[in-house]
């Protein structure tokens, strides 16, 4: 399954906030190493010249010694770099690292006389090597007598930058964990109105016109939602105007249908006098009329059921008894055809439903049941108990219904092109089952196999 919009929102807001969190990192990161690198060339060039400085006037002297120990030693408590005094001959006067004791040889004395100020940069150095080291002649009348050397070593250095590099992984971390809050709350505000309106497309789908979605965003879904309100409204009214329309017409038809039937039955009571084939037509008129008639109640039954007036009358039926009287209601049709009916009901179940209603929904499967099955065949009616429900059911070993037609089976006017072939309703009698169904709160499946039979299987609540 293809991720949702949110989790997609989430995860392109999350990509977006890493890109550019990591982008500002690794920009500030970069930008505080080289301050941090400046920083260190003019400090330590700075503390080797304030030493060289102070130590000039009695270098080389037992006093100038004691003075030069005395300031590393104060300097070494106060400065995170190392601080070392080199005499004429190259060897450490003194040092602030215990690693480099006096009397060390750092330079040749050449190396010494031509010291200038100057600060080295060791790309390359590694853990407590020096990463830069600054150099400052001690001079005594415009000769260089000494020098004075500042270092910081690469771990030093590493260290000083690594609060900013931590600080820096944090926020990248507390950016992300905000952009992926801040894009729930987002996409949540977008997507409950499309989830709004997609319930309000499904109930659609399904006829039921009276949803809305109501006030949302001052924006293009906002929009949307008003356009889908004003489309289901405008359904709604369709919807009305066609269920009167319907239920008035068959209203008008019925008192003239039922005229013509009735003189048409006369007619044919007095066939003889108009020759041999009357009798034939005039018997063709009435079963016609019939039809009509049938096809104008069912049509004013749908129209009632579906305006919402409906008034069930829940009582206690007993299924066995209640059954028997239905298959017996139908069992001469069935002889007719050739079809065995049977019936399966545990003794003592009861339905809570409008006796009326229910009959009427039951009767219409079982005809269809006999209508739709070969002579030879079985309908069976049964009734178990599923939970707080009550599973009825009519199955026929019949032809059975496409798969196609099953999810347009219920709907008003719905035939299969099989249906369609021969003589018979109008598709209503499926409408109106799921209509006196859902009034009692229960549902209505079928399951059906081209050639095998179909079910219908009718849940009712037992409370
Ligand atoms: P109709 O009055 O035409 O029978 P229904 O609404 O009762 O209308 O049924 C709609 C269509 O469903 C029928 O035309 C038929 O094609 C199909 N159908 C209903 N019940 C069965 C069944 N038991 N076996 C096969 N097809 C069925």
């Amino acid at each position: 399954m293809l991720p949702g919009i949110k989790s997609r929102l989430v995860a392109s807001h999350l990509a977006v906030a890493i890109v550019a969190a990591a982008a500002v990192s690794v920009v500030l990161s970069v930008a505080f190493t080289r301050l941090q690198v400046e920083y260190y060339k003019h400090a330590l060039l700075a503390s080797a010249l304030a030493l060289a400085d102070a130590l000039e006037t009695d270098f080389g002297t037992p006093h100038g010694q004691v003075q030069a120990r005395h300031a590393l030693r104060k300097l070494a408590a106060n400065r995170p770099w190392g601080l070392a005094v080199v005499n004429a001959t190259g060897t450490v006067s003194g040092s602030t690292d215990a690693s480099l004791p006096e009397g060390l040889c750092l330079a040749t004395p050449a190396e010494v006389a031509a010291a200038t100020r100057s600060v080295l940069l060791i790309p390359n150095a590694t853990g407590g090597e020096p990463y830069a080291v600054a150099v400052a002649p001690v001079e005594k009348s415009k000769r260089t007598i000494g020098m004075v050397r500042a270092w910081v070593t690469r771990q030093e250095f590493d260290a000083s930058v690594a609060p900013l590099k931590r600080t820096l992984t944090l926020a990248l971390g507390a950016v992300c964990a905000l952009s992926v809050l801040l894009s729930l709350i987002l996409a949540q505000a977008l997507i409950s109105p499309i989830r709004r309106m997609r319930q309000l497309s499904q109930r659609v789908a399904r006829g039921d016109f009276a949803i809305r979605i109501g006030r949302t965003t001052d924006d293009e879904l906002g929009a949307l939602a008003s356009d889908l309100d004003a489309m289901a409204s405008r359904l709604q009214d369709l919807e009305s105007l066609r269920r009167d329309f319907v239920g008035n017409v068959s209203h008008e038809l019925r008192s003239p249908v039922s005229n013509i039937r009735v003189t048409s039955e006369v007619l044919q009571r007095r066939a003889s006098q108009w020759g041999a084939d009357s009798e034939h037509l005039f018997q063709t008129i009435v079963l016609e009329t019939e039809r009509l008639e049938t096809l104008i109640a069912e049509l004013m039954e749908l129209s009632a059921i579906e305006s919402g007036a409906l008034q069930l009358q829940i009582e206690v039926v007993e299924a066995k008894p209640f059954f028997g009287e239905l298959i017996e209601s139908v069992s001469a049709l069935a002889d007719h055809r050739g079809i065995r009916l049977a019936v399966q009901a545990e003794p003592g179940l009861v339905i809570r439903a409008d006796r009326v209603r229910l009959e009427r929904a039951l009767r219409n499967l079982l005809d269809n049941a006999i209508k739709f099955t070969p002579a030879g065949g079985q309908v069976t009616l049964s009734a178990r108990t599923a939970g707080r429900e009550v599973e009825i059911e009519v199955a026929d070993t019949g032809e059975g219904i496409a798969t196609a037609d099953l999810p347009r089976i219920f709907e008003r006017f719905y035939r299969t092109d099989k249906a369609r072939q021969r003589k018979g309703g109008a598709g209503i009698g499926l409408a109106i089952v799921k209509h006196i169904v859902e009034a009692h709160g229960g549902t209505v499946r079928v399951s059906s196999e081209e050639g095998r039979g179909s079910k219908f299987c009718l849940r009712l609540s037992r409370d």
